[in-house]
């Protein structure tokens, strides 16, 4: 029997676990052990019931595009539970000069697909609008190096583009900054549409006359989630591991190679294994490989980490009423606020809220303002209450509140982020039976998450010489 240690219970450590569990159950020589230093499995996917509101701690959904976390959701029995943003409903709303101004529709990120709204919104000084012709002229370029992804929309459309959306929308992502984060990694699409197209504009065009007419007419949601909130996959995938699996409270200290596999140290007690997955954090990965690996921890404490905290707000149904209708607003950073984003949560998603409930969840900290966690509730709450006062006139007093801090839980990919991959996956093999998931490598998003850990297991079971069995367990077999 071979033994497999998993040291992190959020949803990458969960998937690793989940894609073992399919193979022990399929009769594959294995068992696995969950480490997680917490009372409770999910990391940052945390939903709270509240006055008949859910109220998300962490991601409140995922994005549709990438399927990993929707495929996982059916393949554990919560097909049934998937539902949509809606999308009918979408606005999102820019702050600029302390005004809210819509998003003109068309635009794709920040490439503007249709003309007249974009030409006639006042999201955009004429200056940018000129830009924006212009772009459409931009020659080919095959860039060397990486570069923020600032510096390219700065050469395509300008500062204005940077300030009022490429900064606000990546920091709603990753809670960083446009100035900080690589092109190549956080947005690899548009260094390659650069590369053969030159124009922005026009590659996204050609990209959706490409699309096959079917696909153009059946747009899927932006954005998916579940009926009970994200939790719901935390707990479904739960219910599927052995209970003796898990090791909650359970923080590890130390990890040893040792007679060809790991040696496992949390509390007073040490155990062998022959495999070990990381699904933690690249800043507790770091301190865990000082000793074994000290090579890889110096490239893995390259790859930074911002904070954040969510302010949830519980309103009556007459503030809903009062509300701007749409999914929520973003502020720029030239707004010299504390909050970075506002969401109406009771819009974007059906079942978050009763009818007669608004449901707002701020979002502040990010990247160069990990003080703010610091502060007390009542300084956090004062402040967000006064900028909704400011904002969008919301003076009512909530019905409750919540706020959760995340301590450097949002990773930064800085520019040169791919390199550093592939010398961490250089560094790797010195390391055998070794795997690393999480949201430190290939994409934050819970998707890429739940990828990331069933890739880990995959590596796993090939370096220990089982062979993966790719026919998925039944759904009986699964929930006897
Ligand atoms: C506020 C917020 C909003 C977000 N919104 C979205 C969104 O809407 N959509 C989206 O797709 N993504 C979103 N994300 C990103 C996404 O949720 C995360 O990247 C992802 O869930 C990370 O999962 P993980 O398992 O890799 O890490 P984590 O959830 O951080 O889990 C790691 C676990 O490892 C444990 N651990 C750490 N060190 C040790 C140790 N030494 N021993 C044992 N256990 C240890 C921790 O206690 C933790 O439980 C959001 C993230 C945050 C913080």
């Amino acid at each position: 029997m071979k033994r497999v240690a998993i040291i992190g219970g959020g949803i990458s450590g969960l998937s690793a676990a989940f894609a073992l569990e399919k193979q022990r159950r399929n009769g594959a020589p294995v068992e696995y052990t969950v480490f997680e230093a917490s009372a409770r499995l999910g990391g940052v996917l945390v939903t709270e019931h509240v006055d008949g509101c859910q109220v998300e701690a962490g991601p409140d959904s995922f994005i549709t595009e990438k399927p990993w976390a929707a495929d996982l959701c059916r393949e554990i029995g919560l097909g049934d539970q998937l539902i949509g943003s809606n999308d009918p409903d979408r606005k999102t709303y820019i702050l600029v000069k302390g005004r809210l101004v819509v998003i003109p529709d068309g635009l794709m990120f920040m490439v503007p697909t249709r003309i007249m709204p974009t030409v006639l919104s006042p999201l955009f000084s004429i200056r940018t609008k000129l830009r924006m012709a212009g772009e459409w002229f931009h020659p080919p370029r095959k860039a060397d190096n990486d570069e923020s992804v600032a510096a390219m929309v700065e050469r395509h459309y300008g500062p204005e583009m940077v300030d009022r959306l490429a900064d606000p929308l990546l920091s709603g992502v990753y809670g960083g900054e446009a100035s900080q984060l690589s092109v190549r990694a956080v947005l690899p699409r548009f260094a390659e549409m650069e590369a053969k197209h030159g124009s922005l504009g026009r590659a996204m065009l050609a990209a959706r006359r490409r699309m096959p007419s079917a696909a153009k007419g059946a747009a899927r949601p932006l954005f998916t989630s579940l009926k009970a909130g994200m939790q719901q996959m935390v707990d479904a995938l739960v219910a599927l591991l052995p209970k003796s699996a898990i090791q909650t409270g359970s923080p590890v200290q130390g990890i040893q190679p040792q007679e060809g596999g790991w040696t496992v140290s949390a509390g007073y007690t040490s155990d062998h294994f022959d495999a070990l997955i990381l699904a933690i954090p690249t800043t507790a990965a770091t301190v865990l490989l000082r000793g074994p690996g000290p090579a890889l921890a110096d490239e893995l404490l390259g790859i930074q980490y911002t904070s954040s905290i969510t302010v949830n707000l519980g309103y009556n149904g007459a503030v809903r009423d009062r509300l701007p209708p749409g999914f929520g607003f973003l502020v720029p950073r030239s707004e010299g606020r504390r909050m970075l984003a506002a969401t109406f949560v009771h819009n974007k998603f059906p079942h978050r809220a009763p009818d007669d409930r608004a449901l707002l969840r701020c979002f502040i900290g990010g990247a160069g303002n990990d003080k703010v966690l610091k502060l007390g509730d009542d300084e956090i709450l004062r402040s967000v209450r006064e900028e909704l006062r400011q904002i969008i006139n919301l003076t009512a007093d909530p019905l409750f509140t919540r706020i959760y801090r995340w301590q450097g839980a949002m990773a930064q990919y800085g520019v040169g982020h791919l390199e550093r991959l592939q010398r961490i996956d250089a560094l790797l093999p010195r390391l055998p039976g070794l795997a690393l998931a999480g949201n430190g490598y290939r994409g934050i998003g819970v998707p890429d998450c739940v990828r990331s850990g069933s890739d880990a297991a995959g590596k796993v079971l090939s370096a220990l010489g089982l062979s993966q069995e790719k026919s998925p367990v039944s759904a009986t077999a699964l929930h006897s």
